[in-house]
């Protein structure tokens, strides 16, 4: 296999994609359609005018309706009815639509339909006594599976290859971040490597809404062929599994060593025992004897190891974009493990001591994420999720009937599965 040119990371993706979303939505702000005539929704006149607002940052409620020509006690009733009837207390910005209804352009406002998801409507009629009636509408959505593979070609960053197999971009970045604790996209993407995504296509009336979830992905990883499973507890809750039915979604060890006792916590200023004077602690100390092993905190590669005067030996490891993590005054590394080596969650990769600035044999342990340290104890890190006897057993059968369906239309591409 070769090695291929990495031409677009994920942060720059985002980075694009997020200027998108500003251009499409800046767009969408100044975007008032007016339709005239026959309306879909509610009585129809030949005269009936209908505007369609989509809320802009800044805007609330009380405003748009003003626009609108309603009075304040119009917005208390409405705010009331939406409060109580829809459970919606805020519009959300660049999302919410909000459709206004005159039975014709000089007369003041019949219906209001806010549209919070293009699943749901919230109808709000005039009634006679001047109150407003609410009834929420959820929209049919019909969905299908449908599968998209690829290939790494030289020269091509996984993006790339997978805008070719015809991946939505939206999809391709969710698959990244299933994936990024998997595989660093930046380094281990080679010519030659074979992908898959099975994901939805939401559709209403036969037109196509959006993109659904990503149902299963695989991907020849260098450290073995990685596949993610879509799946649903009995407790309603949504995870991805392995083929084997463990929590997909691989995280970062807080403490390394299990049931190590934290001796000096994260701080950004603090006496140092060695040096005498006050300066931030970037890691947490955890107590252990001179050889414990300390097991990597998460999958990755190692991108440094070496010796420094504070650190003393030492090792880090890059995870994927977002997170690398450090392990400091280590006696010993653990063979094997040199700069580039890809390393698992757990595998030994040293073993404790007291090298560099240090009063005594303990492991110093940091977390970095996008370049800043963070407290190991306290960071937000994504949430390993297994899954219990009962749920596994139900998971093995819904996941050899969907790998049923893949096979099909991996030698069908026309095909779809009806969810
Ligand atoms: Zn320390």
């Amino acid at each position: 296999m070769q090695k291929v040119k990495y031409i677009m990371n994920p942060s720059m993706l985002s980075r694009l994609v997020m200027v998108l979303a500003i251009v499409l939505s800046l767009v969408a702000i100044f975007t008032v359609v007016l339709t005239r005539g026959v309306s879909r929704n509610g009585p129809t006149g030949p005269t009936e005018c209908k505007t369609v607002i989509v809320v802009a940052s800044g805007d609330t409620l009380g405003k748009i309706l003003i626009d609108q020509g309603l009075n304040n006690s119009d917005v208390n009733a409405i705010a009331d009815a939406l409060k109580k009837n829809a459970g919606i207390s805020t519009l959300r910005a660049d999302n919410d639509k909000i459709e206004f209804t005159r039975p014709d352009e000089t007369s003041p406002v019949s219906k209001i339909v806010l549209i919070p998801s293009p699943w749901k409507q919230v109808e709000l009629t005039c009634s006679e006594n001047g109150g407003w009636n609410c009834n929420t509408v959820e929209i049919e959505r019909d969905t299908h599976a449908v599968y998209k593979s690829g290939e790494i070609k030289n020269g091509d960053s996984f993006y790339l290859a997978g805008i070719r197999a015809g991946i939505p971009a939206g999809i391709l970045i969710d698959v990244f971040d299933l994936l990024a604790f998997e595989m660093d996209f930046e380094r281990d993407v080679r010519a030659g490597q074979h992908f898959s995504v099975l994901y939805e296509e939401n559709f209403s009336g036969g037109e196509k809404v959006e993109n659904g979830h990503v149902l299963a992905v695989q991907f020849e990883a260098l450290r073995g062929n990685v596949k993610m499973y879509r799946f649903k507890k009995s407790d309603g809750t949504t995870g991805y599994y392995d083929e084997n039915g463990n929590g997909a979604i691989k995280s970062l060890k807080r403490t390394p060593i299990n049931n190590a006792k934290v001796t000096s916590n994260f701080s950004s200023g603090r006496k140092h025992p060695v040096l005498g004077f006050t300066r931030a602690h970037k890691g947490v100390d955890f107590r252990a004897a001179t050889g414990t092993p300390i097991p990597a905190a998460g999958a990755g590669r190692v991108v440094a190891r070496g010796f420094n005067r504070g650190h003393g030996n030492y090792v880090k490891i890059r995870h994927n974009g977002t997170f690398e993590t450090l392990y400091a005054h280590m006696s010993k590394f653990a063979k094997g493990v040199n700069v580039g080596t890809t390393v698992r969650q757990g595998q030994t990769i040293g073993y404790a001591g007291s090298t560099g600035l240090s009063t005594g044999p303990h492991l110093h342990y940091e977390i970095i994420k996008n370049g800043t340290h963070v407290n190991p104890l306290t960071v937000k890190l994504p949430a390993i999720n297994n899954l219990g006897d009962a749920d596994k057993k139900k998971f093995l059968e819904y996941r050899k009937s969907l790998d049923n369906g893949i096979e099909k239309l991996s030698q069908n591409p026309d095909w779809f599965i009806q969810m």
